[in-house]
């Protein structure tokens, strides 16, 4: 089984190269995950239920202050030199690539009155980067707990969370909803995240894997469709037409019971097809956390697999956001035994989950393997994801 969940540099190795970029100790060395979401695909911007799992792959940040209003960003993954901006400087739209991400935290939290005077800051991530398992969201956490608690600003995780968001969202300009960066700062060890994403609220739950003699496999398919970019937007304005042909604030004020009558209601109302998929996808994908929650709170783990098809295939005819990769990649699992699979994340590419007999997961992940191989297709990269922390200051 690949995939690399250790650090990719000891807490002594960051603190010592930091020492050797900026000529100083940092201050602190901070960690933040990625995450791979179970189930609540597209939910989140239409203020509807999420469960997130945090990965053991993480960001981490060496930090230190400064207060001459410099901002100087390293990664060990990226080649080249500092990048050194000006925190007063900071706007929207600049570009700046990688380190947009870091930049717009210290940017919205300047926004938002808090008074960061400057930063040299070390990063370092395991996460696979732009496989749908949240590299952004890891750095803008990671950079945000740091700085919260170097500068003693007093911010709660969620409150952290939301201002990586809006980085990401106006600062670099993807039009993220909050899962991500609240999956980063929030979760535990051992637990999904169910997130209400309408007021934050929220509850760690059990999801104890191994107890149950249960794994979940993360196939990253290595591919990303460009497509992406643009259907991301087109699926977040449909679901908005289609709350407001209901006369609705947002589909989450959208009952599942009421859904078959809200469908005929927006078919006559002459909506547009694809709105009408939307709908439901939403709808029904926020039914399925509810689902996915009372079979884990009863302990029926297993009758989660059954669910994660559903939401599959409801992302891939009514959504229609998944590919031949994922579609493959769910199909080979299932066949070859696993008790469910389906895409995570935003899709056109990125990765799937698969939850699996601990004593199958290798069977599994050879035939899908074997499947790509067979279609042709990049060989996945597959691991295990085991319910993680969420971010933590480490030194
Ligand atoms: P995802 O969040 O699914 O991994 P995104 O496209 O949202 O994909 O974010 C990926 C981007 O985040 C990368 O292109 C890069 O700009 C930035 N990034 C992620 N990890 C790192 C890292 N270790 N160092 C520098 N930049 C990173
Ligand atoms: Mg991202």
């Amino acid at each position: 089984m690949t995939g690399n969940s250790e650090p990719a540099a000891s807490s002594a190795e960051l603190a010592a190269s930091f020492a050797e970029l900026y000529g100083r100790e940092p201050e602190g060395i901070w960690a933040a995950p990625g995450r791979v979401n179970l189930i609540g695909e597209y939910t989140d911007f239409n203020d509807g239920f999420v469960m997130p799992l945090a990965l053991p792959h993480t960001a981490r940040a060496a930090v230190a202050r400064r207060t001459d209003g410099e901002l100087r960003l390293h990664s060990t993954e990226v080649p080249g030199g500092v990048v050194r901006l000006r925190v007063d400087e900071l706007a929207p739209g600049q570009g700046h690539d990688w380190a947009a991400y870091p930049a717009g935290v210290v940017w919205a939290l300047r926004e938002a009155g808090h008074p960061v005077t400057g930063a040299d800051i070390q990063l370092t991530s395991t996460v696979p980067t732009g496989a749908g398992l949240s590299s952004s969201a890891a750095l803008e956490t990671v950079t945000a707990f740091a700085l919260n608690d170097l500068f003693g600003l007093g911010l709660s995780a969620p409150e952290l969370a939301v201002l990586g968001q809006r980085a990401e969202n106006v600062f670099v300009g993807v039009p993220c909803g909050v899962m991500d960066q609240m999956a980063s700062a929030c979760c535990t060890e051992g637990h999904a995240l169910h997130l209400d994403t309408r007021d934050l609220a929220r509850r760690q739950v059990p999801f104890d894997l191994p107890a149950h003699g249960l794994r979940l496999l993360v196939v990253d398919t290595r591919v990303k469709h460009a497509l992406g970019d643009g259907a991301y937007a087109e699926r977040r304005a449909g679901c908005e037409a289609g709350a407001a042909a209901l006369g609705l604030r947002t589909l989450r004020e959208l009952p599942y019971d009421g859904l078959a009558e809200a469908l005929d209601t927006l078919a006559e109302s002459g909506a547009d097809e694809s709105v009408v998929r939307y709908v439901r996808h939403v709808v029904s994908d926020n039914e399925r956390v509810e689902r996915v929650i009372a079979l884990l709170d009863a302990g029926d783990v297993r009758a989660v697999g059954p669910v994660l098809e559903a939401g599959h295939a409801s992302l891939r005819d009514d959504l229609r956001v998944s590919c031949a990769e994922l579609d493959l990649a769910v199909s080979a699992a299932v066949e070859a035994g696993a008790l469910g699979a389906r895409m995570t994340g935003g899709g056109f590419g990125g990765s799937a989950i698969v939850l699996v007999e601990e004593d199958r997961a290798d069977a599994v992940a050879d035939a899908v393997r074997e499947a790509f191989a067979a279609a042709g297709h990049t060989a996945p990269g597959i691991f295990p994801a085991v319910p993680s922390a969420g971010a933590r200051r480490l030194v």
